[in-house]
């Protein structure tokens, strides 16, 4: 049986001792009162090692039942939904205003982490919803934000994102559902959505969906989509769920992981919405959505990392196998365990290295967020939003491909066992694998680097992180101990700038060759970003050493893993620059082109 167990100080690591977030005390709303940050980690921590870890295996094995349009989710699922509405875990961040408590993002984000690392079919569900109640409460108008938010925010109702149709996936400009507007200034919604998740389910009372539909009067492609927001049941005045409002599954999918979350094909007929936003101009509404949903997602493949690592590493103490090659460890025992073998070491160094860099990635998205929402400073809240435009594709991508790698890795450390259910962690890959492909294909994720982010105002989202590095690079130069870092981060740096003026220049005349590039180009990005990360870890924990911390082995560990990262992970930017700069031209199929 899997374990997993919330890391809890890691958290701390990257709250108090990176972000420093009692900086913002009284200065960022939300921020007043960070006495509750520990109790808030400690409780959610309970609740999923608790409640949500126990039904994930069960939840899999299970999977769903389709009956007649209604969806069933496994034993305890709903359960568990229901205390987590109770305990209050899905309106932490939003106003007081709608029934929420008004807390930051930096808080919600390790909540977040811990579900998805407990229960990656069950995080779906509060994760679309959340997602959901942002886009409200950014675009709709405030008759609607009554009607819809108190519900949402409670749990009582939950919310769905509806863009998917059978020949519209990445291209959303294809898609054909329709919006009749009504006297009264409602619309009719016709059409079909299909990999839906949680568009059906008997958790809660009733499901919100936010939908793009089409306008009779739209114009073509990507630029004629509206955002609706329709409810499965009518809402009658008192507020009360009402008749089905022409929204029904007509299936479920079988599908390779997350067999917990269902996966809907919906259809709508003449089912009652209203417009959420500015007609033709969905997409926009529907980014804040799907911005939210890409963070949340890279948010999966890291709490799926952070699992599978602490199996591995439970498994690699206990496996007695061969003996070290510089003469046994352990003579008295018939093998050392795997842990002295410098290639598991590999393994559970590439799996650390990635898990704890990319955590403080995710909180500090989050603190940005915070920023971006409150700060009274608008240059400060500008630099935030440049900071996420630019980190989101990253997040998203590097975090799910990296979820993935670490998730093999931990069957790869388990050996034969690795491949048996028992052991958990064949589900983990199966489970991460989705994340690579839906809220946009890490394909589209690099794109939009390239193409959207790279070259925005001139550069200066692509400043916004490489500015500070630099800075902090030179800060340390004559840092005898942060040497051997400093060196590999700045030939790092080199190559990520070296890979964007080429990119620039050659994207201009011919786009084909930015586009080709650019997965290369968000690795490379992604794995400065986290040597600059973990360079920084390095600092804080070379002076907590050197201020006599009594926590000697987390803080040598954190040097070690730096250490690692910088060295044995992030020279990949060598080869990577080199298979950016060799160009679109290796890309041609004579026998696909025929
Ligand atoms: C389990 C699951 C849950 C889902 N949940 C939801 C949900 O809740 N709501 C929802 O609306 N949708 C959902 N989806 C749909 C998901 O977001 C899409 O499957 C995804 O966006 C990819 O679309 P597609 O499957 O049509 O692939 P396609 O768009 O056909 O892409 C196929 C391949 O071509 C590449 N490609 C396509 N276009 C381009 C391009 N312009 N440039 C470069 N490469 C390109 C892609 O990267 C990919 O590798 C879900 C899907 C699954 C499987």
């Amino acid at each position: 049986m899997p374990i997993y167990e919330a890391p809890i100080r890691d958290f701390k690591f990257a709250l108090n001792e990176f972000l420093n977030i009692g900086q913002y005390q009284g200065k960022l709303a939300g921020y007043e009162d960070l006495t509750l940050v520990d109790p808030i980690l400690d409780e959610s921590a309970r609740f999923c090692q608790e409640i949500l870890f126990p039904i994930n295996q069960s939840g899999d094995e299970e999977g769903l039942k389709y009956d007649n349009g209604k969806v069933i989710l496994p034993k305890g699922f709903k359960e568990a939904y229901q205390s987590y509405c109770e305990m209050g875990w899905g309106s932490l961040t939003f106003s007081q205003e709608y029934g929420g408590q008004g807390l930051p993002n930096v808080l919600n984000m390790p909540v977040t982490e811990m579900i998805c690392s407990s229960n990656l079919s069950f995080g779906l569900l509060p994760g679309l919803t959340h997602g959901a109640i942002s886009a409200l409460n950014e675009y709709a108008s405030e008759e609607l934000k009554q009607k819809f938010m108190p519900k949402m925010v409670s749990g009582q109702w939950s919310g769905v994102m509806c863009l998917t149709e059978p020949q519209a996936g990445t291209d959303l400009g294809l898609m054909t559902t329709r919006a009749e507007p009504q006297a009264d200034g409602s619309y009719l919604i016709t059409g079909n959505k299909i990999f839906i998740s949680y568009g059906e389910h008997d958790a809660s009372e009733n499901i919100i969906h936010l939908i793009l539909a089409r306008l009779p009067d739209a114009p073509e492609g990507i630029k004629g989509i509206s955002l609706f927001v329709l409810p499965r049941n009518k809402v009658n005045d008192d507020g009360s769920v009402g008749e089905n409002n022409g929204v029904s599954c007509g299936s479920i999918e079988h599908k390779m992981g997350i067999h917990a979350s269902p996966t809907c094909v919906m259809n709508y007929d003449k089912a009652e919405g209203w417009l959420v936003g500015e007609p033709h101009k969905g997409m926009r509404a529907m980014f804040v959505l799907m911005n939210e949903a890409r963070i949340l997602v890279g948010l999966q493949g890291l709490g799926i990392a952070e699992v599978a690592y602490q199996n591995a590493l439970a498994y690699a103490k206990e496996r007695p196998q061969g003996r070290s090659l510089r003469g046994a460890k352990f003579p008295q025992k018939k093998a050392d365990p795997i842990t002295v073998h410098p290639d598991v070491r590999r393994m559970l160094l590439t799996q650390r290295s990635f898990t704890e860099g990319a955590r403080i990635l995710s909180i500090w998205a989050a603190l940005n967020m915070d920023i971006r929402h409150h700060h009274p400073d608008k240059e400060v809240k500008d630099n935030a939003d440049d900071w996420i435009q630019l980190m989101t594709p990253i997040i998203k991508a590097y975090m799910t491909d990296g979820g993935s790698e670490v998730a093999n890795l931990g069957m790869q450390i388990h050996g034969g066992y690795g491949f048996i259910k028992e052991y958990g962690m064949e589900q983990y890959v199966r489970d991460v694998r989705i994340t690579q492909i839906y809220e946009g294909t890490n394909g589209i994720q690099a794109l939009d680097l390239v193409g959207r982010k790279l070259s925005a105002h001139m550069g200066r989202y692509l400043r916004a992180f490489t500015h500070p590095c630099n800075d902090f690079i030179e800060e340390n130069r004559d840092n005898e101990a942060m040497a051997d870092l400093t060196k590999q981060l700045y030939a790092g740096l080199k190559s990520l700038q070296q890979a964007s003026l080429w990119i620039g220049q050659k994207g201009m005349s011919n786009p084909d060759e930015a586009a080709g590039a650019s997965v290369d180009y968000l690795r490379l990005f992604s794995i400065v970003v986290i040597g600059y990360i973990w360079a920084r870890s390095a600092k804080i924990a070379l002076d907590a050493l050197a201020a006599g911390s009594d926590e000697k082995v987390f803080y040598e560990t954190k040097i070690a893993t730096a250490k690692f990262f910088l060295n044995k992970v992030l020279p990949e930017h060598y080869s990577l620059l080199a298979k950016i700069t060799a160009g679109v031209k290796y890309l041609d199929i004579p026998d696909v082109d025929d």
